[in-house]
């Protein structure tokens, strides 16, 4: 079972951002409404995630490093509207089979926390009500992995931006962030437009129209960059689908249309757009790294895409 366990980590594990994603969907499917993150080599010797969520019962604690054990499906028709962001029960057995993962963790109604050592063993802990995720020395095990890691500061920028895309979704939540033992970002809570500026920048959001607009099925909101404001070549694009960022052809493709007038090569505009659609009309089950969507109708949400974008960009020019 550990060797199945690090075959799909392989999936799961790509890279110490991928191990980082994975522990904060967790703490935000746990309900918390502070995340810190602490960061060292890159993510590579350390990803400490505290959280003040709704932490793990001690009973489940064991339980939750291994495969399959999730407590966010039970029937098969939970699969079909999935509402929270993990629901394959394999992320921490994964991780936890290719590096030293241990976890203190306190339920509200816990007496005290209780920490989950990398070789299982169970002990009593300090600790509020929330959890701490540790994770050390991603792939000590499989040096062969290790070999495809790159740099700190390379690796370190992969991490970042997959704490952006989170922040992006959930500007309810504050966010702390430290590398190296250093504190290098605070995000305190804020409504979407103040998270964007903490995140992406004011002279971004200047540079945007802001998009809302949506029919009985389908809803875009968010920010896209007016054609004149752009000033690098590949602007950022963040685009979620249901608060799950993504990177989908389709979506894309319909962006690049709407602007295609208004732009000549190959420059990309930048946008952070959030679509929401009936659960029930996207498979988000595609790939175990959960970036990519398939629509039942894709045909349909590009054309949405596409004349949402072109009615901000017309009242732009005007
Ligand atoms: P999944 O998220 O797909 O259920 P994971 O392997 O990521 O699977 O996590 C296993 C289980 O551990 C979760 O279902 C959840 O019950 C629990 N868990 C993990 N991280 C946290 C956290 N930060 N707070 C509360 N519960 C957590
Ligand atoms: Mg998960």
């Amino acid at each position: 079972d550990h060797l199945i366990s690090q075959i799909a980590a392989g999936e799961v594990v790509e890279r110490p951002s991928s191990v980082l994603k994975e522990l904060l969907e967790n703490a935000i499917d746990a309900g918390s409404t502070r995340i810190r993150i602490d960061l060292e080599e890159g993510g590579m010797r350390l990803i400490r995630i505290t959280d003040n969520g709704c932490g793990i019962d001690q009973s489940q604690l064991g339980l939750a490093l291994t495969r399959h054990a999730t407590s966010k499906i039970t029937t098969l028709d939970d699969l079909e509207r999935v509402a929270t962001m993990g629901f394959r029960g394999e992320a921490l057995a994964a991780i936890a089979s290719v590096s030293r993962l241990s976890l203190v963790s306190c339920t509200r109604t816990a007496e005290h926390a209780w920490r989950i050592s990398a070789d299982g063993e169970l002990t009593p802990d300090a600790l509020p009500a929330g959890t701490v995720v540790e994770m050390r020395d991603l792939y000590f095990n499989t040096p062969a992995r290790r070999k495809f890691l790159k740099s700190p500061p390379t690796e370190h920028a992969h991490c970042l931006e997959a704490i952006r895309r989170q922040a992006l979704a959930h500007p309810e939540i504050s966010f702390t962030i430290s590398r190296d033992g250093k504190e290098s970002h605070h995000w305190p809570a804020d409504d979407a437009e103040g998270r964007l500026r903490q995140v992406l920048s004011d002279a971004f959001l200047k540079a945007c129209r802001t998009v809302d607009l949506g029919n009985d099925l389908l809803q875009l909101r968010g920010w896209a960059m007016i054609p004149t404001a752009i000033l690098s070549d590949r602007e950022a694009q963040h685009t979620f689908v249901n608060g799950r960022y993504v990177r989908d052809k389709v979506i894309q493709h319909a962006i690049r249309e709407a602007y295609r007038d208004q732009l000549h090569g190959s420059r990309q505009p930048g946008c952070c757009l959030f679509l929401t659609i009936d659960p029930a009309l996207v498979d988000v089950n595609v790939h175990p790294a959960k970036t990519e969507v398939r629509f039942r109708d894709s045909r349909a949400v590009h054309q949405f895409i596409y004349h949402a974008l072109k009615q901000v960009l017309a009242a732009s020019t005007e």
